[in-house]
């Protein structure tokens, strides 16, 4: 049967293909892809998994055979016989099985997905005693989890071929035929860590339960180019494994099980896109200059350096925001160290200097806390108002010795190339005094070692209304600011940003926003230092016009967006977009007047 979930688009264009529900587990859970000659050892992690839990409740149930019927209740007898059956069953077993060797999801991700499975057909079960049963097939997977942890051999996600979207009419495919059908991804929630490593892998599309617009799990989906939907609420849970599913990422609209009819109809559009793509592939190598002549820097946001090879296909003139952090994330499920040391830090960023290529890179040093934990588990809970605590330069100024080890490898990675050094929530002047010293003091012990090191340009990001408020004071001590507008909006508006609750009220074209977004710029212009805009707001090409009318001229955003932008910017007159410009900031419904023409 036919149905559709609607939720936040986050990342245009139209993907079909079979579901693959990742279910969050207790325990931290890696999702990666094995090669086919790795199935049969896979297996056996399994059966090896098994054979131990097997022979750990048959001790147990010797020991609670030795007690006395008051130390033992009978209950517990039964609970251990119900769990040795569970573990022994059929439907897990080969189940797990299929997984591995149909789609070549790793051990646990198998285990999971198969309880998953099971786990549904219990709820669906009439008799009260069989339905509760669910908890315990759960316990005896944790069991099998905790014993295969230490055991994968293979961490890094390696993605099996990949072959264009499936024909609309082929819904008997067998399972053999999947691992060659696009997949499509549905979660309840995934931390940006675990976005990263579907970074890597196979989705042409994905779906969550919870998030906002500009949740950085939205933003790293974003970035991959491929149709994602946030906030649909109760997807994971209406969606089977291996369901039909269209995503549609224009609309925020994810359709289940769709009738021949739907497919064809989604396919034409898919089929559109492509041809839109292919269209605006051709402005590639175009100058981004306004019709009366302004040149406009069209810059990169990455997370990894190897995004730089996106970014230099996509025609960036430069990399506005690599988000370092995403270096110090999800590293425990990785087996690293818990953070990077200098070297290795070192070596990245000289890896995304060199890949741009001689352009200026702008890299904001570490953005950790919010929606951004290092771990994937690490609790959002831990922290009342995680969005208004340790984050960012809050986290850096905490921890000197971490933030000096990132300053210096930053600065010695400056001697192959441009380096902008941006950094990220400042919002005291306190804090602006200890980042200064602290970045003299890391060039201080670079000179002590004797190590080579580069100049950089120092920026301060815009992110805080007391920031956007206060820019004589960052202006003094800065060379360039960019504006953080996920952040901006979300302060100014006392509005989770990953809270698709509150979704319908995260307003980039709320009057108060538009203000400190205008006036930075303004105020920047003013004094000729440089201003850029690096949130989302500056890949929307609702908003292009606008932010050139108020004399922005550099835009820093995801490769993916970049042509759609410099688009815009090739048909727009800056001169005369400017007093229509200042007509949208003082309007009483700004989001309508930027629809209407100059
Ligand atoms: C922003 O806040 O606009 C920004 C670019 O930083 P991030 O999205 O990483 O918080
Ligand atoms: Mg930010």
């Amino acid at each position: 049967m036919t149905f559709a979930v609607h939720g936040l688009p986050v990342a245009r264009g139209i993907a079909i293909g079979r579901a693959v529900l990742v279910v969050s587990s207790r325990i931290d859970v890696a999702h990666y892809f094995i090669k086919p000659p790795e199935i049969e050892s896979e297996i056996e992690r399994v059966r090896t998994a098994r054979n131990a839990v097997s022979e750990e409740l048959t001790k147990l149930q010797a020991s609670v055979a030795l007690m006395g019927p008051n130390d033992a209740p009978h209950e517990l007898v039964a609970l251990l016989e119900v769990h040795q059956m569970l573990l022994q069953d059929e439907a897990l077993t080969s189940g797990v099985k299929h997984w591995i060797t149909e789609r070549l999801y790793n051990a646990e991700w198998a285990l999971t997905t198969q309880l998953e499975v099971i786990a549904r057909q219990f709820d669906e079960m009439e008799d009260e005693y069989l339905r509760e049963r669910k908890a315990d097939l759960e316990q005896v997977v944790e069991r099998m989890l905790h014993r295969m942890k230490g055991t994968a051999a293979v961490l890094a996600p390696t993605p099996p071929r990949r072959k264009r979207p499936a024909e609309a009419e082929d819904d008997d495919l067998t399972v053999n035929d999947t691992i060659d059908v696009p997949l499509v991804l549905i979660a309840h929630d995934l931390s940006p860590a675990d976005m990263l490593q579907f970074k890597k892998s196979v989705f042409a599309g994905f779906v969550t339960d919870v998030g906002g617009r500009t949740s950085h799990t939205a933003i790293v989906a974003r970035s991959m180019d491929i149709p994602a939907v946030v906030g649909a609420r109760t997807a994971s849970q209406l969606v089977r494994q291996d369901d039909w599913v269209i995503i549609d990422g224009d609309a925020g609209v994810v359709i289940v099980d769709p009738s021949p009819i739907i497919l064809a109809e989604y396919g034409f559009k898919q089929r559109q896109g492509d041809l839109e793509r292919g269209r605006l592939a051709r402005l590639r190598h175009k100058p981004a200059v306004t019709l009366d002549g302004q040149r406009v820097d069209l810059l990169a946001n990455i997370e990894m350096p190897e995004d730089t090879a996106n970014a230099v296909k996509a025609g960036a003139v430069g990399v506005g925001l690599f988000r370092s952090e995403f270096l110090f994330m999800g590293r425990e499920s990785q087996r690293q160290t818990r953070l990077p040391d200098e070297e290795e830090q070192y070596q990245a960023y000289k890896r995304a200097v060199e890949g741009m290529q001689g352009m200026p890179v702008t890299i904001r040093t570490i953005d950790i806390g919010a929606d951004k934990p290092l771990d994937s588990k690490a609790s959002k809970q831990e922290h009342l108002n995680p969005a208004l605590g340790l984050r960012a330069i809050r986290w850096s100024l905490a921890d000197p010795a971490m933030f000096l080890t990132q300053l210096r490898a930053i600065l010695r990675a400056a001697s192959h190339g441009e380096i902008h050094l941006l950094i990220p929530m400042l919002a005291h002047a306190t804090e602006i005094r200890q980042t200064l010293s602290l970045i003299d003091f890391a060039r201080a012990e670079l000179d002590n070692k004797g190590m080579v090191y580069g100049k950089v340009k120092l920026g301060a990001m815009i992110e805080i209304p007391a920031a956007a408020l206060t820019l004589k004071l960052f202006l003094k001590h800065f060379d360039f600011l960019s504006i953080g507008t996920n952040d901006l909006i979300q302060y100014t508006l006392a509005i989770d940003r990953a809270d698709e609750a509150v979704a319908h009220l995260y307003d980039p074209a709320h009057p108060a926003v538009l203000k400190l977004v205008a006036d930075t710029i303004a105020e920047c212009r003013r004094q000729g230092k440089g201003v850029s805009v690096c949130g989302e707001m500056a890949g929307d090409v609702t908003f292009t016009r606008l932010l050139l009318g108020l004399g922005l001229r550099s835009f820093s955003m995801h490769p993916s967006q970049i042509l759609a932008v410099k688009q815009e910017v090739l048909r727009a007159d800056a001169g005369k977009l400017e007093a229509w410009a200042q007509g949208v900031l003082e309007a009483d419904d700004p989001a309508t007047a930027l629809t209407l023409k100059p």
